[in-house]
């Protein structure tokens, strides 16, 4: 602490990311990443951008990546926002669109960050809680609210919500801004982006992280109706003018363009989680439904907290949360290749029999 931070700062609340370990030989179950590599073709124009034209800044607004994903899901481009990250894009969109007098609505298990971006702009929340089954109940945010966002798949639970309850959401909701984060929707859970050709009050948010093996490059992107998109725009330009790099736009319209190859990956990803589910029931664990790449689980005897320990001293690392309580017992396996699920599986059947 220190008298010259200022007055928000002492209130702050930081979101705190999976660790990511400085040890090599770890199998890495912990943060969502894929575990295949990004297309080669991506790697080629990193290299082959790699060069002399570095020292002159981007494009400042990113027109040519712009472009490409707007033609991939048939928008226009006044319909896409780009950023460092989805983070960056989400953090964006907080102070955009979701400051005003009354409070915005997100389920009290959810991701973390939107209450650290609350804290941050100095925007109010409320908390709805998921219901019994740990779903999204949409019923219960209908009452006045200055916006709701939650993921969808939800994060960590990984539990997807059906794209008609959405859809019914947002005429009801008509009032108010829903931003509907898909970080993981690739990974069999279905996308709401076409809804924002027809609903106003719709943002959905995508990231380069999960499903297209970039989360090293740090890129993101929001579509939705193009008054929201320059708000977005407004306050990019009041706060860093060049978030995309050079490298990284070239890297993000490859990604694009090799459709295949990330058809291809999410396919085996979901393949493999759904082989590593029955295999997690067949161990005594309560496993949630998933549309993403990751699988919630509770063993139905042995302590959570305790096979995260297990696994880590035999060099597995799964990411399990303190709070809230009801989902304290909860492990969060992210889903690697089967080389990675089969050792995981080992290992957990030798931890569970001592
Ligand atoms: C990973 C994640 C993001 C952010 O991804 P970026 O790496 O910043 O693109 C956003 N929302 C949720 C729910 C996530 O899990």
């Amino acid at each position: 602490m220190s008298k010259f931070w200022s007055k928000v700062v002492h209130t702050l609340t930081p979101y705190i990311p999976g660790e990511q370990p400085k040890l090599n030989n770890l199998i890495k179950l912990n943060t969502n990443e894929n575990p295949y590599g990004p297309s080669s073709k991506v790697i080629n124009v990193i290299k082959q951008f790699s060069d002399d034209t570095l020292r002159l800044y981007p494009d400042p607004n990113s027109e040519a990546l712009k472009k490409m994903i707007a033609d991939y899901f048939k928008v226009n481009i006044n319909n896409i926002f780009v950023g460092n990250g989805s983070d960056e894009v989400l953090a964006i969109a907080f102070q955009a669109l979701l400051k005003h007098d009354r409070p915005i609505l997100f389920p009290d298990i959810t991701y973390s960050f939107y209450p650290a971006y609350c804290k941050l702009y100095e925007i109010d929340f409320k908390i709805i809680p998921l219901n019994e089954s740990f779903e999204i109940a949409l019923e219960g945010y209908l009452a006045p609210n200055g916006g709701v966002i939650f993921p969808n798949p939800n994060a960590p639970t990984g539990i997807p919500l059906p794209l008609n309850q959405i859809e019914k959401f947002l005429k009801k909701n008509n009032d108010s801004l829903l931003i509907v984060d898909e970080a993981y929707v690739d990974f069999g859970t279905e996308s709401a982006v076409h809804l924002t050709q027809k609903y106003y009050n719709l943002l959905v948010t995508h990231s380069f992280s999960k499903s297209r093996a970039l989360a090293g490059l740090r890129l993101g992107y929001a579509i939705g109706h193009q008054d929201l998109i320059e708000a977005l725009i407004r306050v990019k330009d009041s706060f860093n003018s060049y978030p995309i790099d050079r490298l990284a736009l070239v890297a993000g319209i490859e990604s694009f363009k090799d459709d295949l190859y990330f058809k291809n990956i999410c396919q085996k990803v979901i393949a493999t989680k759904l082989k590593f589910v029955n295999e997690l029931a067949s161990l005594n664990f309560l496993v949630l439904p998933s549309g993403a790449n990751f699988v919630f689980a509770k063993h139905l005897s042995k302590d959570g907290k305790l096979i995260v320990s297990e696994l880590r001293e035999h060099g597995i690392v799964v990411r399990r949360f303190d709070k809230p309580v009801r989902i304290s017992s909860y492990i969060r396996f992210t889903i690697g290749s089967d080389d990675e699920m089969d050792t995981l599986l080992k290992t957990l059947k030798l931890i569970l029999s001592a």
